[in-house]
Order: C-alpha cells, then sequence, then structure tokens
C-alpha cells in the first residue's frame, strides 16, 4: 500500500483576512445575513486561497472536487451553528466537496470541547482535533488507500478512523471516483479486489467497503 503522491497535501499557508474582508464581515453580521448569503468576498477570496493550497482537491476524501458537476465547498471544520464565534477564523474552513460536507454536518470533532460552547477558544494543536485536521496533520500518517481506491486506517489510528466515519469516507461512489480520476481500467480494480478478499488480514470494515465496491462496478460503465 501506498498514497498515492496526489492524494497528499497540506494547508501550509493561513489566508490572511483583508481589511475589505472585515468591513465585509462586519457589514454582513450587522444585517443578520445568513453565512450562505452573504460575505461573497470573503469566501470567494479564502474558497480560490484554499483550492490553490489543496491542489484543488477536497480536504477529505482527496478527490478533485469537480466544478464542472458540483459545487465547491467550504467547509467550516468546527461547526459554525455551535461555535459561532469561528465562523470567520480562516483555520476553520477548508475546501472540500459536497458530499464530504453534506456528510459531516455539525457533529463535533474537539477532543475534550470545553461544556459551555461559547467560552471554546480556537484549538491550536492536532491533538485537539479528533479528525485528520489538514492545517495540522500528514494525511498519510493516518490513512491510506487498497489499490488507489479503497480507503483505511494506518496504524490504528484513532484520527484517521474517526475522518472514515465522519465524513463517510467509505462510500462505494468514491471508489468509482476516485478511479475515474486515476484513469484505472475497472475490469483491472475488480479483480484486484476480489483478490483483496482472499487476504485473511484484512478487517471487517476493508471487507465491507470492497464488497459495496465490487457490487457498485457494473454500474460504472452505464
Ligand atoms: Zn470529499
Amino acid at each position: 500500500m501506498a498514497v498515492h503522491p496526489k492524494y497528499i497535501f497540506k494547508v501550509d499557508e493561513i489566508y490572511t483576512k483583508s481589511a475589505t474582508d472585515n468591513t465585509e464581515i462586519n457589514n454582513d453580521s450587522a444585517s443578520n445575513l445568513k453565512w450562505s448569503k452573504g460575505y461573497k468576498t470573503f469566501k470567494s477570496k479564502i474558497r480560490k486561497h484554499l483550492k490553490l493550497e489543496q491542489n484543488g482537491r477536497c480536504a477529505f476524501c482527496r478527490c478533485r472536487v469537480s466544478v464542472g458537476t458540483s459545487w465547491s465547498n467550504l467547509e467550516h471544520l468546527i461547526s459554525k451553528t455551535d461555535y459561532p464565534q469561528f465562523k470567520f477564523t480562516p483555520e476553520n474552513l477548508v475546501y472540500c466537496c459536497i458530499k464530504c460536507n453534506m456528510s459531516k454536518v455539525k457533529q463535533n470533532i474537539i477532543f475534550e470541547p470545553q461544556e459551555d460552547k461559547s467560552q471554546q477558544t480556537f484549538p491550536l494543536n492536532s491533538d485537539d482535533f479528533i479528525i485528520v485536521n489538514p492545517y495540522f496533520d500528514d494525511f498519510e500518517a493516518h490513512l491510506d488507500f487498497i489499490d488507489d481506491v479503497i480507503i483505511v486506517v494506518v496504524n490504528d489510528s484513532p484520527k484517521g478512523r474517526e475522518t472514515i466515519r465522519l465524513y463517510k469516507l467509505y462510500r462505494p461512489e468514491l471508489a468509482e471516483e476516485r478511479a475515474s480520476q486515476f484513469q484505472l481500467n475497472q475490469k483491472t480494480i475488480n479483480e484486484q479486489l476480489l483478490a483483496r478478499l482472499t487476504d485473511s488480514s484484512i478487517d471487517q470494515d476493508t471487507e465491507n467497503q470492497i464488497n459495496a465496491v465490487i457490487e457498485q462496478i457494473p454500474s460504472w460503465t452505464l
């Protein structure tokens, strides 16, 4: 197993809010605008910044976000509903695909969060997060792929496991997307995955994922 180099990236440079961003944020907040309705310039600028930092790929599933067929999203790592104080914190935003964004919704990702959410300060270390955080963590230290399409946890990493669970990275359509983006042959993938099933060292989660993908492969040609 090896992580394809294209799946490996981190957000190295944190976006810096400009005076214009702050003015817009203040004005739109004063007008009580929803995240989806306002903050247009700020959102567009940070999205562009993150898209470059993340090589146009989703922070979680690591697939290239296909702007032609879906909207690219800005995801709040820490829920903006539960923690409005981090709504405009650049380190709380990542570029991601719509499916990963919709999978997590507002579930918690903070390790030992404060009981009073309004008292929570923004966590600044890798250990403060229960998921693979693209600002702090090396993806490949926690997650890997079988045949470039099936995601698995590395070294029993709890962060890797939580990332798969919260963002539903086991969804079989992701395997199809990966195969398509790497131009893999579906017959070869099918044969490789069938062979993996005879390997007694794979765990139950991986076996379930492989079976779900094999079941879906016939529809890839539609
Ligand atoms: Zn994704």
